[in-house]
């Protein structure tokens, strides 16, 4: 369903919908443009559920997966999007990278760049990585997560799975729950939700939610129990013991006592709330699997779906200006 929000696709702007060259955070985009992403979005989940899942008008373009951190759904969902609009895809990994042999971050983009990519997704562990990269490169970089900063095609792919579920965005009451401070999926969200005008709640420990992170127009919960209440979407994070320096968390058996998501601390949201969490799943410690698991609550495999369609439209709308089509050179 288009964003009812959303005004006439050029409005405001005069050249085209999306007057951008990269995508490297939601931050700074319009409601619109998100919106115009979204709609996009929705056309390529038919032709996702379809047999021949085959467009081909980015045929003949390269799209560099280079991928400094791990990943698998969304290294994944990225080549599969690639390859499905017809691209030549290539994933770089750092463990075969001349990364790991001391080049530095800009070498590396200016190798990929000499190769005449035109696309480059990356994933970096350092926030601001992508940006440095996307100012430095001839072509159209997509942010796939930096360090703790931004994940703009989750944020997307969750706010697409929202709509498409609840029928709208504004209004809704979003609980982000969990390891707020060190992720990046929390940030993206936070900006794409409120951008739509829905009521975000961040709910976590003391500790692991970030000072002042009021300034970004959501309220602040430390009780899970409050945060989640009347909520109608209980979005659960990641506890992300990779990014912790020290004892964020006194062990993972009290954080879930705490602050897991069991079938009793969801009756506390909305009877219809939608659970959701971006994977990897650590289950038994912030979700419990008779709740990920619940097809009834649970969107986290749809949000999978969503993600090849969200980056999909993504790879369509950056190229556009590179393919020549009309309106967006
Ligand atoms: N997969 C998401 C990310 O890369 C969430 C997570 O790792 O917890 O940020």
């Amino acid at each position: 369903m288009p964003n009812p929000a959303a005004p006439t696709a050029d409005a405001g702007h005069g050249v085209h919908p999306f007057p951008h060259r990269h995508l490297t955070g939601i931050f700074g985009l319009q409601p619109w443009e998100i919106g115009f992403l979204l709609d996009e979005a929705e056309q390529w989940i038919a032709l996702n559920r379809g047999t021949a899942k085959h467009d081909n008008r980015l045929a003949g373009l390269t799209v560099i997966n280079a991928f400094f951190e791990n990943s698998t759904r969304t290294l994944l969902s990225f080549e599969i999007a690639g390859k499905r609009l017809g691209a030549d895809v290539v994933n770089m990994s750092v463990a075969q990278s001349s990364v790991k042999k001391g080049e530095t971050l800009i070498d590396t983009a200016m190798t990929l760049n000499a190769m005449r990519a035109d696309v480059i997704v990356i994933r970096h562990e350092a926030s601001g990585a992508v940006q440095l990269i996307a100012d430095k490169v001839d072509c159209p970089v997509l942010n796939a997560g930096d360090g703790r900063h931004e994940h703009p095609t989750q944020g997307l792919l969750d706010a697409l799975t929202i709509r498409r579920r609840k029928g709208r965005i504004a209004g809704l009451v979003v609980a982000i729950c969990g390891d707020v401070l060190h992720s990046r999926v929390a940030r993206s969200n936070i900006l794409a939700l409120t951008a739509l005008a829905a009521e975000v709640r961040v709910v976590g420990p003391p500790t692991l939610i970030p000072a002042a992170i009021e300034r970004m127009g959501v309220k602040r919960f430390t009780d899970f129990d409050a945060g989640l209440d009347g909520a109608d979407v209980v979005m659960m994070l990641r506890l992300q013991r990779e990014r912790m320096s020290g004892g964020f968390v006194p062990s993972p058996r009290e954080y879930h006592a705490l602050y897991g998501l069991t079938p009793e601390r969801l009756a506390r949201a909305a009877p219809d709330a939608l659970v959701m969490h971006p994977g990897p799943m650590n289950r038994g410690v912030e979700i419990a699997s008779s709740v990920a698991d619940d097809p009834l609550r649970s969107a986290i495999t749809e949000q999978v779906e969503m993600g090849v369609a969200v980056r999909m439209a993504c790879l369509d709308v950056l190229t556009r200006a590179r393919r020549g089509i009309e309106g967006w050179a």
